[in-house]
């Protein structure tokens, strides 16, 4: 059999191999079996590599959702009565756990900053001081709505040294980026299976401190189905998830999980960077401009300015590329027009190279200047 390959070169889902889409063919299989459980309790210890999370010290917490599921999930888990949550937040993902606390009505600091910059830190200090009452510091590692890097180690290491946790949404970082749960000083970080991991959409993960989520078996209940403390404990006790769990994908995450580990995380971050380094260059080669400063971005997003051009037109230019089996993604940035260019995926340079020629077609065809104008 073969699949069409398509270059996703939106921030997720993303590029797979055809043996993580292959694995999700498998005989039928009741995930109450004891051989599931099994494949669940490796895949468990595997997303702890993932983090460098020493076992002695964390667990991983699987749940059948996409990725929001875990901003959900630890806000509302993870804050003891009478307590607040601070929301260091300069981006769409850290505001969508700001939206998160106001659909539960957790007390909340929403510490809002320019999406276009990295966070001050003096203010998050000035924040945790002013507010001695803040239980759980939240941020999002890589604002994939920007693709800028945040400093999680320096913001873990100000709630520490306030007594919170340190929640970290990694959804769109974990496995692409150096991370590491104790020198990043993180206790909680997340991700999904169709990101990093280069699995399917559906199952999500939260990697954290164990003692922690212990204690929050005492913290109000607010949900019934994305309770933390719930799962951890019906995966302690049976090995299985509390309800079905999403099975082919889970197949599909042991493959792909399989294929990280053989690869080996130097090597595909170091494919991730040449990636990125293949976008730069294409843009730049096109006179298209990116709206955030080299300095501070991941180098997994690039965020392209529209051209100042009255023939450009993002959705001729997405189809274009579209029907030749490259997707571009729009921009998350309310106050500017960009669209986005991402490095996740098993993707490599050829295949930068081969959308750049592509896009060209695309510019030429629509009459858009090359190089690209600007006012
Ligand atoms: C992709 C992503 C999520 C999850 O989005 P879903 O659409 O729910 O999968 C959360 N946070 C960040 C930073 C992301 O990039």
């Amino acid at each position: 059999m073969t699949i069409k390959r398509n270059v996703l070169l939106n921030p997720g889902p993303a590029t797979t191999t055809d043996t993580v889409k292959m694995a999700q063919v498998v005989p039928d299989i009741c995930p109450r079996e004891k051989e599931f459980a099994g494949m669940m309790k490796q895949l468990r210890a595997d997303l702890l590599r993932v983090a460098h999370a020493p076992a002695e010290k964390y667990t991983s917490v699987l749940f059948c959702g996409s990725g929001t599921i875990n901003i959900d999930i630890c806000l509302n888990s993870l804050l003891p009565a009478g307590k607040k949550v601070l929301v260091v937040n300069n981006g769409a993902y850290s505001s969508r756990a700001v939206e998160v606390c106001q659909y539960y009505g957790l007390p909340h600091v929403d510490l809002k900053s320019s999406v276009f910059e990295l966070p001050d830190l003096n203010a998050v200090e000035q924040a945790l001081s002013g507010n001695p009452d803040v239980a759980v510091v939240y941020t999002t590692h890589h604002e994939t709505g920007t693709g800028i890097l945040n400093p999680i180690r320096q913001i873990g290491e100000m709630a520490h040294r306030h007594g919170a946790v340190f929640v970290v949404d990694t959804t769109s970082s974990l496995g692409m980026i150096p991370f590491d749960m104790e020198r990043d000083n993180v206790d909680f970080c997340m991700a999904s299976a169709q990101k990093g991991i280069m699995a399917m959409a559906g199952l999500s993960f939260i990697i954290g401190n164990e003692a922690e989520i212990r204690k929050s078996k005492d913290y109000p209940r607010r949900s019934y189905y994305c309770n933390l403390f719930l799962q951890y404990d019906f995966f302690e006790r049976t090995g299985e998830m509390h309800f079905t769990p999403p099975v082919q994908t889970i197949y599909a995450t042991i493959q792909a999980l399989k294929e990280y580990f053989e690869v080996g995380e130097a090597e595909k971050f170091a494919r991730h960077r040449r990636v990125i380094d293949a976008i730069h260059n294409g843009l730049a080669a096109m006179g298209l401009r990116e709206a955030i400063r080299r300095d501070i971005q991941s180098g997994l997003v690039a965020s392209v300015l529209y051209p100042d051009d009255e023939h450009w037109n993002f959705e001729r230019v997405h189809d274009y590329c579209y029907e030749r089996g490259f997707t571009i993604y729009p921009g998350k940035i309310s106050t500017t027009n960009t669209f986005r260019l991402c490095a996740l995926g098993t993707i490599d340079v050829p295949d930068i190279e081969d959308f750049f020629v592509v896009l060209r077609e695309a510019f030429e065809k629509y009459g858009i200047a090359v190089p690209a104008k600007y006012t």
